[in-house]
This record gives C-alpha cells, structure tokens and sequence, in this order.
C-alpha cells in the first residue's frame, strides 16, 4: 500500500508539528478490513485504541488522495482523542479544531474496487492541504 504509506508519513510530520507526536503509527493491510469494505463501500480503515496500527482495506489504495489522506487523518485523530461517548464526534470536531488548514469535510465519492461503487459522506481533505503537505508548508 505504498500510496497510503507515503500519505501517512506526510500525516505524522504535520501531526507532530502540532505537538501530536504519532511515530510508533503504521498501517497494515487487513482482510477483516477487505470484508468489511466489500459489505460497505464506506469502511476501510479501523483502529484499535491503544495500539498504533491502522488496520486498511486495500480498496483505500484506489481512492483519490484527498480521500486517502481525510481517512487516516480520521484514523490518527482517534489514536489522540481515545475513547468518550461519542468518538465519530469527537473525532470530527477534533480535527476541525487542530487542523483547520485540512478542510476536512465529508463528500461522496465512485470508486472502483472491484467494481464502480459509490461511498457516500466519506472523510477527505482539501487539494491545497495534500500541496502543503507536500512541500512542508504545514
Ligand atoms: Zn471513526
């Protein structure tokens, strides 16, 4: 998955120049993941809190950048909010409020893996984030 790598290694240098240090974090492929994903064309990450793995679906690979870098940021922001009574929540307004130059915001998207599929209402950041992210801006 050496896209979604790449993205996660950008990921953690703008989450430690926040004072969020994630370095322990990687990702893996997972078939649990692949089962969930062919079941719902919105899953494709899970983590398991307390433990610095994002577990991916292959079908993350396929997605657009703008998708693949708003997903492991959702997955990283659980990592430092934890558990509370609403986490999908907590999530959200975590990353809107420390990393507000994301533009991270919910979207539909058609992906093909294996076949067209439409994934409604999915994590993604803006274009000029992924350019920042690029070129050591942020
Ligand atoms: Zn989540």
């Amino acid at each position: 998955m050496v896209k979604c790598e790449d993205w996660l290694k950008l990921l953690k240098r703008y989450m430690k120049s926040k004072g969020f240090p994630l370095n322990r974090v990687s990702l893996t492929h997972s078939r649990k993941a692949d089962k969930r994903n062919a079941n719902d064309p919105r899953g494709f990450c899970h983590v398991v809190l307390g433990r610095p793995t994002i577990h991916c679906a292959e079908a993350l690979e396929t997605l657009p950048d703008e998708f693949i870098v708003g997903i492991l940021l959702h997955e990283l922001a659980h990592m430092v909010v934890g558990e509370g009574e609403d986490p999908e929540l907590d999530v959200d307004e975590w990353v809107l409020e420390k990393c507000p130059e994301a533009g991270y915001h919910y979207a539909d998207i058609k992906y093909a893996s294996p076949k067209f599929r439409v994934a409604k209402n999915l994590e993604c950041v803006t274009k000029s984030f992924l350019k920042k992210l690029n070129t050591k801006v942020v």
